[in-house]
């Protein structure tokens, strides 16, 4: 059954959270990440149980968004790649889609709507989309949430960065007056809040959702970012090749992690080709994806 390329999930009711945070999944395409480099450290043996990959060693993986309502705003989280790439490079990896403004218009959102636009990291997977073909932003009304030190990063001068944070996509916004830079823990609305996370990125952040007031389990939810792309990496120490600071990501994964196994909280993956959100438990042999949940 091939799956539509642009889509949303649920199709009709979002999932709703703690403090009347409503979350609903854009699939804006796919792309096809190299798997050694998606798993890192890990052994082929040990992740090949998990996915297959194609006959050019890639897998196929989903470019999610997510749509958030609460507080009267409306919130997306991650841009996807965008359509400013050369079709070498798309070929190269595997891109089909990723233009987050199409991706909303297809399931009837207005990209003028949104207010505000979470950047997860200016990796090009997710901060591409920040600007049109034309070099203008694609939420023409939003602000646009970047960690300070991931924009400070971007522009830094580490060899290893080179080419690959959006620096151009990054100015762009900024030059139309639409970058937010923030430091630390924010709320942008009650019961959305920007966590850092560093790990992947230096400045990467997640997205925690739903207020804590309930404290009931499974009234929050958390989107990973590139923390954890796919519930294939739940096994906390699995560290991606692309994890610049691989130590602070396995112990910031296994914090978060253990929180969301405790609290129930509700896990939306921006990779993940499966149905979502999903929960985690806790187990003797490590962290795994909690069954008919
Ligand atoms: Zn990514």
């Amino acid at each position: 059954m091939t799956q539509p390329l642009y889509d949303i999930t649920p199709a009709r009711q979002a999932r709703t959270f703690a403090g009347k945070v409503s979350v609903r999944v854009i699939r804006a395409g796919w792309f096809r990440p190299d798997a050694g480099g998606f798993f890192g450290v890990v052994p082929k043996p040990l992740w090949s149980r998990l996915v297959e990959t194609d006959d050019r060693g890639r897998l196929h993986c989903r470019l999610n968004l997510l749509l958030v309502e609460a507080g009267g705003k409306r919130i997306v989280v991650e841009t996807g790649t965008g359509v400013r790439m050369t079709d070498k490079d798309r070929d190269i990896k595997g891109i089909e889609g990723g233009d987050p403004a199409v991706a909303l218009r297809t399931v009837g959102v207005d990209p003028a709507s949104i207010d505000f636009v979470v950047v997860s990291h200016l990796h090009y997977d997710h901060a591409g989309g920040m600007v049109d073909a034309d070099g203008r932003p694609n939420f023409p009304r939003a602000r646009y949430v970047v960690q300070r030190d991931e924009a400070e990063a971007a522009h830094g001068d580490e060899l290893r960065l080179q080419g690959i944070m959006e620096v151009e996509q990054l100015d762009l916004v900024r030059a139309a007056g639409q970058l937010a830079e923030v430091q630390g823990e924010v709320e942008l609305v009650e019961g959305v809040r920007v966590l850092p996370t560093g790990g992947h990125t230096r400045g990467s952040q997640a997205v925690l959702l739903g207020t804590a007031a309930a404290g009931q389990a499974g009234s929050r939810a958390i989107f990973w970012g590139d923390l954890i792309p796919t519930r294939w990496q739940i096994p906390v120490r699995w560290t991606s090749a692309y994890d610049d600071y691989p130590i602070q990501a396995v112990e910031m994964r296994n914090e978060l992690v253990s929180r969301a196994a405790a609290e129930g909280w509700w896990c939306y993956f921006t990779h993940d080709p499966g149905a979502l959100p999903i929960q985690i438990e806790a187990t003797e042999r490590g962290f795994r994806v909690k069954e008919d949940a």
